[in-house]
């Protein structure tokens, strides 16, 4: 709706409500409701943002790089394989400043990798599969985040093991290993404390993860392939990154 029209009905309704006294008490207990509703309604048009994001893209992007979107055309060759979390704010394209055709990315809760298993978790093999064996990417990077949610629903699963959403806590608990870790050794820190350095303890276990994947056992031997562990924090505006070594440290810390 547009602002004036949207503007109007609201004006509309309460010049309505205002001479109430004519109208019955279900009419005016009505228009108060939707009053409400239409007050409530953000000012935002979905397909207006979509257009506009779109033609930002093509006109600052596309158009301004016919080379690189006429190779992409023909193919990609991408030299990561990302995983990171579907948080609205770790996009590793922003972050990371990645370009059309440089990464592959899997994004899902909590940026986990989970165990090779064929039943239960084609999709994510079904990507590093096609990664590794057929794009051949020479880097996996796993990249976990500050005030992770997936990470705090983990942390919050309790120790019987009962969850109560229907996908949620059955997928991040692919990194209870990870959590036992965490809760061992930090047992002296709060629930905050704990789950930052459960964010980072998580991607060391998906690294690990990644190794169950005959393939990518293979290109990391062949030493066609690294893996690397990523942590951005929105908060502090650091990226610290890691290989794989199965300890936080050592790391490097971008700022
Ligand atoms: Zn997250």
């Amino acid at each position: 709706m547009a602002k004036d029209n949207f503007e109007e009905a609201i004006e509309g309704l309460k010049k309505l409500l205002s001479e109430k006294d004519q109208l019955g008490d279900v009419a005016a207990a009505k228009i108060k409701q939707l009053t409400a509703e239409l007050e409530a309604k953000p000012d935002f048009d979905p397909v207006d943002r979509i257009k506009t994001g779109f033609a930002h893209f093509k006109k600052e992007n596309y158009e301004k790089n016919p080379e690189l979107f006429g190779e992409l055309a023909k193919g990609q060759s991408p030299k990561f394989l990302v995983f990171a979390c579907v948080d609205s704010r770790v996009c590793p394209s922003h972050i990371l400043n990645f370009q059309p055709g440089e990464a592959f990315v899997v994004r899902n809760i909590a940026n986990m990798v989970p165990p090779y298993d064929r039943k239960k978790y084609s999709g994510a093999g079904a990507a590093i599969e096609y990664a590794v064996i057929h794009l051949k990417v020479e880097n996996i990077l796993v990249i976990g985040h500050s005030c992770c949610g997936g990470i705090k629903g983990l942390m919050s699963i309790p120790d019987d093991g009962t969850t109560s959403s229907d996908f949620i806590e059955d997928w991040v608990k692919i990194c209870l290993p990870a959590k036992a870790k965490i809760q061992a050794a930090c047992s002296g820190m709060d629930i905050t404390e704990q789950c930052a350095n459960l964010e980072k303890e998580a991607v060391n276990l998906s690294l690990g993860n990644l190794l169950t994947y005959p393939f990518v056992r293979e290109a990391v031997s062949k030493k066609t392939l690294s893996l690397k562990g990523g942590h951005y924090d929105f908060v502090k505006g650091a990226f610290e990154l890691w290989d794989l070594d199965f300890s936080l440290f050592p790391s490097i810390t971008l700022q």
